[in-house]
């Protein structure tokens, strides 16, 4: 092991636990991203010391303990071969996090993509068996939706349908600004998909907002926060979605957690110029 792939730390009273489950591989940045020139991408990209022909999106998935559940939030892509061979890590990492998977309460799925449903199911059955789920129901409808068999998301409505439809008497359907487990806040947070979310985890008087995509790349997004993002639903509100967010999270000062962003994920955001600054959290080698 490069390193261990798991990394533990407080949120107030609460035990909270990055778990990855590997990185997935995007090539060139100047493919995903729209709204940039190349020449653009690159020279910011290579000024901030990340490759503009290699980007990798980490996937950092996130449990919180509250002493009375578990609650894990975003899957990977469980046994989907798409990104290569490094993915797909995530109970593997748990189960050396010290946690069983059978012991998760509650699944929170941020959005119906792959990255973020796929582990869901492992070879048919459920991977967290004791787990209630919990997500939006326009990102059910919209991604379990047979119509769109035939369009050019077909691959995602699949995915989502083998995973979700399986496990659709588990699913709690959550709503705006709800606190819908103890000391998890809904933050909607649309654009990325129909009905994609953030989670505020606040305890003791302190908070970390797991972000989920609406950020993708940890140079771009802060920097350039107009540039868009190819697998957006709805590139432009999925914008006003992060301009609204960052601005929340630079004034109030609050921690976030980027599930894309390098390993792992957690750090602040900063005002610069017209624009903003991504600075990771110094991490703790003490519990
Ligand atoms: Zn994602």
């Amino acid at each position: 092991l490069a390193a261990p792939a798991f990394y533990r730390f407080k949120v107030g009273e609460l035990e909270a636990t990055i778990v990855s489950d590997g990185p997935l591989p995007l090539g060139d940045a100047s493919s995903v991203f729209k709204g940039a020139t190349k020449p653009e991408i690159d020279k910011l990209l290579t000024e901030n010391f990340a490759s503009p022909d290699k980007f990798v999106a980490e996937q950092n998935a996130l449990v919180v303990n509250n002493g009375e559940r578990l609650v894990l939030i975003d899957t990977g892509v469980g046994s989907v071969t798409t990104f290569g061979p490094n993915t797909g890590r995530l109970l593997s990492n748990l189960r050396q996090s010290g946690i069983d998977p059978k012991d998760i309460d509650a699944v929170v799925i941020t959005h119906a993509h792959v990255d973020h449903l796929g582990g869901l199911m492992a070879g048919g059955t459920r991977a967290f068996p004791n787990a209630q789920i919990y997500m939006t129901q326009v990102d059910f409808d919209f991604w379990t939706d047979e119509g769109k068999l035939g369009s050019p998301l077909k691959d995602f409505i699949q995915i989502a349908r083998d995973s979700l439809l399986p496990n659709r008497d588990r699913i709690v359907f959550v709503k705006a600004d709800q606190e819908f487990l103890p000391g998890m806040h809904m933050l909607s947070t649309p654009g990325h998909t129909v009905g994609h979310f953030s989670v505020v985890v606040s305890s003791g008087g302190q908070s970390l907002c797991n972000v989920a995509d609406v950020v993708h790349h940890n140079v771009l997004a802060p920097q350039r926060p107009r540039v868009q993002f190819a697998f957006d639903t709805d590139p432009e509100q999925a914008v006003a979605s992060r301009l609204r967010l960052f601005d929340m999270l630079a004034t109030d000062r609050v921690p976030l957690l980027a599930y894309h962003f390098p390993w792992p994920g957690l750090g602040h955001l900063a005002r610069s110029a017209d624009a903003f600054r991504y600075v990771p959290m110094q991490l703790s080698t003490v519990l």
